[in-house]
């Protein structure tokens, strides 16, 4: 009975970070679907729309830059192939942070 009722918990705060995930778009660097979201705190937190959110993928490594208006619908796309990430300790634990919860 506990378990049930802490999973319950685990899936709602999952649902909670996810509700914003059911954007997708193609990309035109390796043609694949790609689903992306973003934190809800976060939109509520920009200033000007319509905003990019980067998404690193593939192999090799590239980015998909999407921007979202206030509604929050893709209104334009572009990819970078020439990627670089800095090699210091603040990068390298923001980027298993964004691992851990990707958006
Ligand atoms: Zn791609």
């Amino acid at each position: 009975m506990e378990s049930t009722l802490r999973s319950q918990n685990i899936s709602a705060i999952t649902s909670e970070f996810k509700k914003t995930y059911d954007l997708s778009q193609k990309c035109p660097v390796c043609n694949k679907k790609i689903r992306f979201g973003v934190e809800l705190g976060f939109l509520e937190s920009v200033k000007r729309f319509p905003y990019p959110h980067i998404i690193l993928h593939g192999n090799p490594i590239h980015a998909l830059v999407v921007y979202i208006d206030a509604d929050f619908m893709v209104r334009g796309i572009e990819t970078a192939c020439s990627i670089e990430i800095q090699r210091d300790s603040d990068t390298f634990s923001q980027i298993v942070k964004k691992w851990s919860n990707p958006f």
